[in-house]
């Protein structure tokens, strides 16, 4: 017999969370899968700066940390586990995990978005040891050193420009001429001394895995096709991030890119009509402001809908 629960939550960054602390307090005791990233985003960052209610600032592992306890306090629970599977198209919903089944009246899916990689073996091979996809976590580890940042959009020119305060220069590299960059992010990274954008170049190889230390990047030329190398310390990837959506795949719709459709802010549809009881809130159903704070804010909105459909039903 499967353990049937009011409401699941899947992730347990600051959508995840706040969708805990909101559903418990309403007596749902909603159990939280952590997943493959417990705290989700905010869980590798430093200083969070813009997070109301903080004039001077939290740790994200501290704000997270915070978010956990209070969701405790009103009855959470929480399980070191990934979603493996999940069906829809029973009710209560089916959810298999590496430990167990799982069924749910309703399911609050705030899986998040990761970070996106080149795929690279040398890249893979060389994280956290001169490989980062994370400028706010790993910037400091390079004072006084040379280090080259991949992507152009807005991420990478964030990236470029933050790690300015440690590096004594940063080389952008984008793979195309044309930047994705909003115009003011672009011209505050032309503007900056330290940085160097150089376009049409793409990452072949990274080296430095026999040494385990990252030593240089190899570029290839995307027009000339001509190849050299370029000595860095550090490779920051900032080349946008994949939501965590793929196991919804065919159940409920996702768009082009992978991210979870919602209208009326956090209902799920398929082929466009509302799928009840099931709810996405945060960065896996958000490719446009991707921050804390909105996160949260969709987080409390997906709760208070799986209260009124609970609410509706008798529950
Ligand atoms: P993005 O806008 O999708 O840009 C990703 C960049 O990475 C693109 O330039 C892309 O190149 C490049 N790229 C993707 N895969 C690559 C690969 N395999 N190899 C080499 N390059 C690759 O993603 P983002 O910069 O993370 O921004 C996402 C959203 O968040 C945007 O709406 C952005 O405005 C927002 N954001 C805002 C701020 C801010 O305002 N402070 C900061 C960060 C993000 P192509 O251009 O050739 O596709």
């Amino acid at each position: 017999m499967s353990d049937v629960r009011d409401t699941v939550i899947l992730g347990s960054g600051c959508a995840g969370l706040t969708a805990a602390i909101y559903t418990a307090r309403a007596g749902l005791q909603p159990l939280v899968l952590e997943g493959h990233e417990p705290g989700g985003q905010l869980s590798i960052t430093t200083l969070v700066e813009n997070f109301p209610g903080f004039p001077e600032g939290i740790q994200g592992p501290e704000l997270i940390a915070n978010m956990k306890k209070q969701a405790e306090r009103f009855g959470a629970k929480f399980e070191l586990a990934h979603l493996g599977k999940v069906d829809l198209s029973v009710y209560p919903f089916r959810l298999e995990t590496g430990t167990g089944e799982f069924r749910a009246h309703t399911l609050i899916a705030a899986s998040g978005a990761s970070a996106r990689w080149l795929g690279l073996p040398s890249e893979q091979a060389l994280i956290g040891h001169g490989v980062s996809s994370c400028a706010t976590c790993d910037g400091f580890f390079f004072r006084g050193k040379q280090i080259a940042v991949v992507g152009g959009g807005d991420s990478a020119m964030e990236e470029a420009l933050f790690l300015t305060r440690f590096a004594t220069k940063v080389t952008l590299l984008h793979r195309r001429e044309q930047f994705r960059a909003s115009k003011i992010m672009l011209e505050r990274a032309i503007a900056h001394p330290n940085i160097e954008l150089r376009t049409n170049v793409v990452v072949e190889e990274v080296l430095g895995v026999e040494e385990k230390e990252l030593r240089a990047v190899l570029l290839r030329d995307a027009i000339t096709g001509e190849v050299e190398e370029l000595p860095v310390s550090g490779l920051f990837l900032g080349i946008g991030h994949e939501p965590n959506a793929k196991m919804f795949a065919g159940q409920i719709d996702l768009d082009e890119e992978g991210y979870i459709r919602t209208t009326g802010n956090v209902l799920t549809t398929r082929k466009g009509i509302v799928v009840p009881g099931v709810f996405a809130c945060g960065d896996v159903q958000d490719r446009k402001y991707r921050q804390a704070i909105t996160a949260a804010g969709s987080g409390c909105m997906a709760a208070l809908e799986a209260e009124k459909f609970l609410e509706a039903r008798g529950h």
